[in-house]
């Protein structure tokens, strides 16, 4: 039997009001604002994503997925500022062919992050869109005053790092479109998998203040995110490609295809940590990270001058981005 179809106020009230249940702030959704307590000496860090059915998540992605996806890319956010996750809104345009069961699913993926990472909504709007669903989070998290990461603060001899391993988003997105299909099934799920669901790793962001200099995540992809670093720091990038922390299925694409390494470090969505530290916290940031139980692995180095340089292991440009974007040669 089909149920009549929900109004804006029943839909709040359905499903996205119990994801406001813990967050006293939030007054049930039924009030016009939601109110926060900004903790003492701390401030508050406001970042927002929005993800478009058909240019974001594939219309027939899984809804749990989407709205995982959709917290997940707003906390890898935080975590790149340093911050402690505290609240998200959402806002949701639905298109025609969203039914009430994927907004059921929907809602089912962003209670199981909240709860996994530690996050409550206090707020948001929902409407009726003509066009492609259209699904916004803002995350607000918090972090020690003056104490924020930021990509301006790299310093020339900095050590470059990375969590995790890079490239993986891009060759998911590769293997979901129906190409890479000479790899083991295994390695194509994984890489899927990636790609879908992105692990933000605010807990050792948190752990970085202090310690790095600048951060950013991998949203664009590794080169243009240390573009980013290296533009608002004034100063360019040396990375050994032989460094560059590479997932089991990542290695079996490049066997396979050795111009792979291109995506690899150009390709986005693996929402990994790019910082630079001094070489002098070394020991501080690898114990660090595996007390949070996240790798990292250092790559390469801040320098004077522009841009970001990739070496081989014979120490041969492999690629480079000067200013804006350029492909390699
Ligand atoms: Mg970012």
């Amino acid at each position: 039997m089909s149920e009549a179809p929900l109004d804006e106020f029943g839909l709040i009230a359905r499903y996205f009001a119990p994801l406001a249940a813990a967050a006293p702030g939030a007054l049930g959704l039924t009030d016009d604002g939601a109110l926060i307590d900004p903790e003492p000496g701390r401030q508050l860090v406001v970042t927002t994503d929005t993800m478009v059915a058909g240019v974001h998540f594939l219309p027939d992605d899984p809804p749990d997925q989407v709205g995982r996806k959709l917290l997940r890319v707003n906390l890898s956010d935080l975590g790149a500022m340093g911050a402690k996750p505290l609240f998200y809104t959402l806002n949701t345009a639905f298109g025609p062919n969203v039914d009430t069961a994927w907004i059921a699913g929907f809602a089912a993926g962003l209670q199981a992050d909240q709860a996994l990472f530690g996050i409550d909504l206090i707020g948001g709007d929902t409407v009726a869109m003509p066009g492609p669903t259209t699904l916004t989070v803002t995350a607000i998290g918090s972090v020690a005053r003056g104490c924020a990461l930021k990509r301006r603060d790299a310093r020339v001899g900095d050590a470059v790092y990375v969590t995790g391993t890079i490239g993986d988003g891009a060759l998911g997105l590769a293997v979901l479109r129906g190409e890479l299909d000479g790899l083991a099934e295994s390695s194509r799920a994984a890489l899927a998998e990636r790609y879908r669901l992105p692990r933000p790793r605010f807990a050792l962001g948190m752990q970085l203040v202090g310690l790095a200099h600048a951060a950013i995540d991998v949203s664009d992809g590794l080169i243009a995110d240390l573009g980013h670093i290296c533009e608002t720091s004034g100063l360019g990038a040396h990375v050994e490609a032989g460094r560059i922390p590479l997932s089991p299925g990542a290695q079996q694409a490049l066997i396979l295809d050795p111009s792979r390494m291109e995506s690899i470090v150009g390709g986005g969505d693996d929402y990994e940590l790019l910082f630079t530290a001094p070489e002098s916290c070394a020991a501080q940031i690898e114990e660090r990270a595996r007390a949070c139980d996240i790798p990292v692995t250092a790559i390469g180095r801040m320098t004077a001058g522009s841009g970001v340089t990739v070496v081989d292991n014979d120490g041969r440009p492999l690629a480079s981005r000067v200013s804006g974007y350029r492909h390699f040669q």
